[in-house]
């Protein structure tokens, strides 16, 4: 796995002089518009790998830099790991799933317990009953969610 930061510098080191400004930093030439100057380029790694190339000198863009190098703008992001692609948990309706779990474990509090008083032999008051068929609404409307 090759860490873009690096392969611009190995690419840019062949070319001339490259200053380090400690891990993720660096000036150089730029190799676009062709400066004399080892102060030109600013290259710096990103928070999450990403290479970041500036040309303080014509402005040029990342991409003829990058070009400019022998190098393509995808080289310039780190390499996914495609075993585990980063994926956002998937909505439930507008819920995350976490909310939903939650939505389902207290409602399903709910019917349990009312399942229990009516195992008991005590009878529901209409309040309870249409707080009942919130809670199966509420826990079919997921239901419904995760199998359309
Ligand atoms: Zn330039």
């Amino acid at each position: 796995m090759s860490d873009p930061f690096e392969l611009v510098e190995s690419h840019l080191s062949h070319r001339g002089k490259v200053r380090l400004h400690g891990r993720d930093h660096l000036r150089a030439a730029c190799p676009a518009c062709g400066g004399k100057s080892t102060n030109t380029l600013s290259v710096r790694r990103g928070d999450n790998g990403t290479v970041l190339l500036k040309c303080f000198k014509s402005g040029c863009e990342v991409e003829t830099i990058a070009h400019a190098l022998g190098l393509d703008l995808s080289d310039l992001f780190p390499e996914r790991d495609d075993a585990r692609p980063v994926s956002k948990p998937r909505r439930i309706g507008l819920m995350l799933p976490m909310q939903a779990i939650e939505l389902i474990a207290s409602e399903a509090w709910l019917t349990a317990v009312a399942a229990e008083n009516l195992a008991n032999g005590y009878t529901l008051t209409d309040v309870d009953l249409a707080r009942l068929r919130d809670a199966s609404a509420r826990i079919q409307g997921v239901y419904k969610e995760l199998h359309q």
